[in-house]
């Protein structure tokens, strides 16, 4: 029986690994990871309580020495290099994965706070210490497994997380990736200073862990590369064919099937033929360049970020940067050392965190406990699931009650202000009194995107960066005109100003059952599905990275992914083996999920009034931003539930009915 491939705990144990490294490793270690590896190897809890009790791990830090005093850090040193040592040496046997109950009592000592028991088995999960449920045949693979076809539309980490789920089981599938190899957005987005901002131990999948991270928040060559390597390590490329743009998908009903035109190279045009059909194309793939009176004119280079023209040197140019959001803040500080002088135009300040990690390598001796040390990378990744993934949005929740609104959203978002402000402050030095009022926004904290202190407020203290703080409104030949009448001369233009990400699944023609195209229903701007996943009147169709899925309050776009790729998987399972040729979400199920959504969006941080943000339609509706805790997301897609679907039977019935046979 195929399975879908699990993470080990650790690949080799401090195989050939002298005293001399392995002190100098643990030297370094991350000490409330280190306790959880100690306390799991010996079974001795207690080498996480009393004088070893760690503090509670705050914002985005690591927590390094677990805020305990010198002696005791030694003492856990010391432990953990004996018990290692035996480890290595053949002296004290690996034991299982900790239970459920076991793993969060664990974190929570390690975290310094409670974890709740509804964390255990996504936990376990996520440290790759079992396999997905329900990603496996029930029984043997059955023969309808043969007769079946699914296309993937996309090669970047969503398709690549249902394609390795679709190869274990040994189900048959084509992926068709526009651009020349794997990657998506990574492979897009090449623009000078680009990387992750999710800490690189999160940010991978749960079956492909990589513990040789050489920063602890990956640039762009690092993460197209492990994405490159998962793929060839999980054999996809025989399933992946490069340079095809998917034209159109119309769903036949007659034969209950997908037929889908395809763009190839040169114009050649091909049709398939497929059952179902699982979209990866993501919401970052189109770039927008504001229609700008005048762009047409400038005289220099112009370009999108996500476009980056690298046959122009910016050596000694004056460039112009337009927007403020997280691709500006990696560009800017990137360029600034090139350039003649770099010209920022904003139009909204940005919230910018600090964060100790950023810019950090991982030193020596922690990729080596991350390499071989068992354990320590999975406990490592668990921590920051915890920190970076779902803490932060039990705090993003409007309060009626808060007298404050134009601020924050309540008390604790307020202390967060507080603090990011003092912050931001203490960077601005002493150019504080020149640069708070333009630079620290005046709305709360976490209403658009946070993003991380990359130097960002250091390099627009330097002399030869200009921030503009204005709308850009017009080009001219030379000149980059705001709307505050002024005119800044520039030889290149760089555009930092986001994607269409509101307009959903953007360049696919995709036509339902009765005729009608998922543009129709959706509109520009106002798209909508069950789970983020499934829409009625597309049968057969599943979105990853579909609406209300960008973990917008942090975390990891690829859990989120993992989660999505896992329920189209499981419901493609479940159609082989029981004989069902379509399924289409019912109505009144997706409605009542919508509402579900649209309501708890009401009560959170993006809807809040004042405040703008990509996750928003123009209505107001937030389109991209997932309202969830990413262990609700999880619960939510774990077991798919044929109840909430219509089905038909794969014997050539045209009837729809319930799973129940109603
Ligand atoms: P974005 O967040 O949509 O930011 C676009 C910027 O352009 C905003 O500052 C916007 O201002 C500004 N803008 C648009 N039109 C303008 C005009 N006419 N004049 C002046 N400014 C204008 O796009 P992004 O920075 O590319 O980021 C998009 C998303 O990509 C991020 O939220 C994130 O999810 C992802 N991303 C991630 C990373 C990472 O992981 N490190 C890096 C880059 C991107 P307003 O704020 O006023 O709208």
């Amino acid at each position: 029986m195929e399975q879908t491939p699990t993470a080990t705990p650790t690949p080799t144990v401090l195989d050939a690994v002298g005293d001399d490294d392995l002190r100098a490793a643990l030297a370094e270690a991350n000490l409330p990871t280190l306790q959880l590896v100690l306390a799991q190897l010996t079974g001795e809890e207690d080498w996480l309580d009393g004088e070893f009790r760690p503090t509670r791990t705050v914002a985005l830090d690591d927590n390094d020495t677990a805020g305990l005093p010198a002696g005791s850090r030694a003492r856990i040193v010391a432990a953990a290099f004996e018990v290692l040592r035996d480890v290595r040496d053949g002296r004290r046997p690996l034991p299982a994965a900790p239970s459920d109950a076991q793993l969060v009592a664990l974190l929570s000592r390690s975290l310094g706070e409670d974890v709740p028991p509804e964390y255990g088995p996504s936990m376990a999960e996520e440290a790759g210490f079992r396999a997905r449920e329900g990603l496996a045949w029930t029984a043997a693979r059955p023969a309808a497994a043969d007769r079946t076809h699914v296309l993937v539309i996309g090669a970047g980490a969503a398709g690549i997380a249902t394609a390795v789920r679709l190869r274990a089981l040994g189900i048959p599938f084509t992926v068709v990736e526009k651009n020349e190899s794997v990657g998506g957005v990574w492979y897009e987005n090449t623009y000078p200073g680009a990387g992750v901002d999710t800490p690189a131990h999160l940010y991978s999948f749960s079956f492909s862990p990589r513990r040789e991270w050489s920063r602890y928040y990956a640039k762009q060559p690092e993460v197209l590369e492990y994405l490159a390597d998962t793929a060839a390590r999980f054999d996809l490329h025989r399933h992946i064919r490069f340079g095809i743009r998917v034209r159109e998908a119309r769903w036949d009903d007659a034969v209950g099937r997908w037929q889908v035109v395809l763009d190839g190279p040169r114009g050649a045009r091909t049709e398939l033929t497929t059952d179902a059909v699982v979209s990866c194309v993501g919401t970052l793939t189109e770039p927008v360049v504001p229609d700008l009176p005048g762009l047409e004119e400038f005289a220099g280079p112009a370009f999108h970020s996500a476009r980056w023209d690298h046959s122009v040197d910016l050596t000694d140019k004056r460039v112009a940067v337009v927007g403020t959001g997280a691709t500006a803040m990696q560009i800017v500080p990137a360029i600034a050392d090139r350039a003649r002088e770099t010209v920022v135009f904003q139009r909204t300040p940005q919230w910018v965190v600090p964060n100790g990690n950023y810019l950090r390598d991982v030193p020596a001796g922690v990729r080596l406990l991350m390499e071989q040390v068992p354990y320590y990378a999975a406990f490592y990744r668990l921590r920051l699931v915890w920190q970076f993934q779902d803490k932060l949005l039990t705090t993003l929740r409007r309060d009626p009650e808060w007298p404050h609104p134009e601020r924050a959203v309540n008390a604790t978002n307020d202390r967060h202000r507080a603090f990011i402000t003092r912050a931001m402050e203490e960077q601005l030095g002493e150019d504080a009194d020149r640069l708070r009022d333009v630079v620290v926004p005046d709305y709360p904290p976490y209403s658009k995107r946070i993003l991380m202190d990359n130097e960002w407020i250091r390099t627009l203290r330097r002399d030869d960066v200009l921030l503009v703080p204005e709308r850009v409104t017009e080009l001219d030949e030379k000149h980059v005109l705001t709307a505050g009448g002024d005119a800044h001369q520039v030889d290149v233009v760089v555009f930092a100003t986001g994607f269409r990400s509101r307009r959903m699944l953007a360049t696919l023609e995709i036509t339902g059952r009765d005729g009608t195209t998922l543009r129709e229903t959706w509109g520009d701007d106002d798209a909508d599905a069950y789970l983020g996943i499934t829409v009625p009147n597309f049968p057969n169709l599943f979105i990853v990275g579909g609406p209300q899925t960008t973990p917008a309050h942090g975390g990891s776009a690829i859990f989120v992914a993992e989660c999505a790729a896992n329920y189209a998987v499981q419901m493609i399972v479940r159609m082989i083996e029981d004989g069902i040729g379509a399924v289409e979400v019912r109505p009144e199920v997706a409605a009542e999920y919508s509402a579900r959504v649209d309501a708890e969006h009401e009560q959170l941080v993006w809807t809040h009034p004042g405040t703008t943000n990509w996750y928003r339609n123009a209505r107001g509706r937030v389109v991209n931003a997932l309202p969830w805790r990413g262990v609700d997301y999880w619960r939510m897609t774990h077991h798919p539930d044929l109840a909430d679907y219509l089905v038909r039977r794969a014997d050539g019935s045209t009837s729809w009915t319930t799973a129940s046979g109603s």
